[in-house]
């Protein structure tokens, strides 16, 4: 009897808890019923700060810029008159000049909530990084506003279905990292020969605003399996910026640059038997002619000592440069040497010698390109081009560290991918038997 008394009162206490919680919830109710209306924006949750502006009194309107679209066409709804308009444009000079608004970025613009409709903020974003807020109460105040970026690193791994560009980014990664694949692995494999059966993964930096990515960043290790031949690349910077070596230790770049300059065209072959144009008969072609603009630079294709910078009748301006024991290359008709080249001078792969001249024998711009290897002269589009340096020995420990780690974390990547299948695999199976 006693315990069923207890029951009652306990009943009844929690009847009369829950009355006074519903009233409880009902009074703050009508203090945040105008934060669920401000929630304007399709099938969005209330968003009562945007920006850093509180919003409760203020209604939210989200859009692009439309082509053809100002300022005062937008504002114009919103009971900001032309001469205000005017002043915030003055305002806004210093800051983010309203005349540079683009069509097709986005806007948000918060006004009263109330018959005047008044506009109080305008929200412009010029890209995914910057905000510009015009605030248009009493006094006209425009501030140029940083989202935070988070750089972060990121994974992928994916199967080869097409082509590898395709599978990269159905696998969530972007153009920009493919790119980079082509660029580091241009020696070393044929990314175009990458078919089904092959796979990738991928380490990588990634920038990123509210956990969205907005761009890919530099790779950090690559892993391409073309034909069940794994091929690493592991980035490793030993003073000079960030370059890539395999997991052995090989570097993925050549010893040379493939051309002496960019943006050209050849214009005549190596070749032992070429009727010459000046000299009206034939003779041997023992380089490559690039035809190019006069002044176009020219650049060494590799690391090396200038042995001569000198004139002669037949190759006008020249420069001849002395890579290793083994190779040594020579660059013809300059219009004129580059600044402190000379008998000497130690350059780097890449850095100007000269620009594209005429000079000595010949019958238009072009800079004509010799190539010798062990005392030969030989084609420089054909002969088989050394890697470039190794692992440095002062730059093992570090190397072996970082390989190891990608080693690790793509064998990591591995397995919950196969864990991954599994669940896939399994579901699918359920799901058809219950049907
Ligand atoms: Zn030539």
């Amino acid at each position: 009897m006693t315990r069923r008394l207890i029951l009652f009162a306990a009943v009844v206490s929690l009847l009369l808890f829950a009355a006074a919680q519903a009233f409880l919830f009902d009074f703050s109710g009508v203090v945040s019923i105008p934060k669920t209306e401000v929630s304007v924006a399709q099938n969005e949750p209330p968003a009562p700060v945007i920006y850093g502006i509180v919003t409760d009194s203020l209604e939210v309107r989200k859009g692009v810029v439309e082509p053809g679209e100002t300022i005062s066409t937008l504002l114009g709804d919103y009971n900001i008159g032309l001469s205000r308009v005017h002043a915030l444009s003055e305002k806004a000079k210093d800051v983010y000049d309203l005349r540079r608004m683009r069509a097709k970025r986005p806007y948000t613009l918060l006004y009263a909530r109330d018959a005047s409709r008044t506009a109080r903020y305008f929200i412009y974003e010029p890209n995914a990084t910057e905000y510009v807020i015009y605030d248009l109460r009493d006094s006209l105040c425009v501030t140029l506003c940083q989202r935070r970026v988070d750089v972060v690193e990121r994974e992928i791994i994916g199967q080869i279905r097409g082509s590898l560009y395709k599978s990269i980014l159905n696998a969530g990664g972007s153009a920009r990292l493919v790119d980079q694949l082509a660029d580091i692995y241009a020696w070393r494999l044929d990314l175009n020969r990458v078919q089904p059966g092959d796979s990738f993964k991928l380490i990588f930096e990634s920038r990123q605003i509210d956990g969205k990515t907005i761009a890919d960043g530099q790779l950090k290790g690559a892993y391409i399996q073309h034909s069940g031949e794994p091929l690493y690349a592991i980035a490793l910077d030993q003073g000079k910026g960030v370059t890539y070596f395999d997991q052995d230790g090989k570097s993925f770049k050549k010893a040379f640059l493939k051309e002496p300059v960019e943006f050209s065209r050849i214009s005549s072959r190596y070749t032992q038997r070429r009727f010459h144009p000046v000299q009206r008969r034939f003779k041997p072609h023992l380089g490559t002619d690039y035809a190019a603009r006069r002044g176009t630079p020219i650049r060494t294709v590799g690391d090396g000592v200038v042995v001569e910078a000198s004139r002669s009748r037949g190759n006008g301006n020249y420069v001849k440069i002395r890579h290793d024991k083994t190779y040594t290359t020579q660059y013809l008709h300059m219009s004129k040497f580059a600044k402190g080249i000379r008998r000497g001078a130690r350059v780097s792969m890449g850095q100007t010698i000269g620009y594209v001249g005429s000079t000595g024998l010949s019958t238009g711009p072009h800079l004509c390109y010799r190539f010798w290897k062990n005392g030969q002269q030989v084609d420089a589009l054909k002969v088989k081009l050394p890697l470039a340096e190794p692992v440095r020995e002062e730059y093992q420990d570090v190397f072996l560290a970082k390989k190891d780690s990608i080693i690790e974390r793509m064998e990591a990547m591995d397995a919950r991918q196969t864990r991954a299948d599994l669940l896939a695999a399994h579901e699918a199976k359920s799901g058809q038997s219950s049907i």
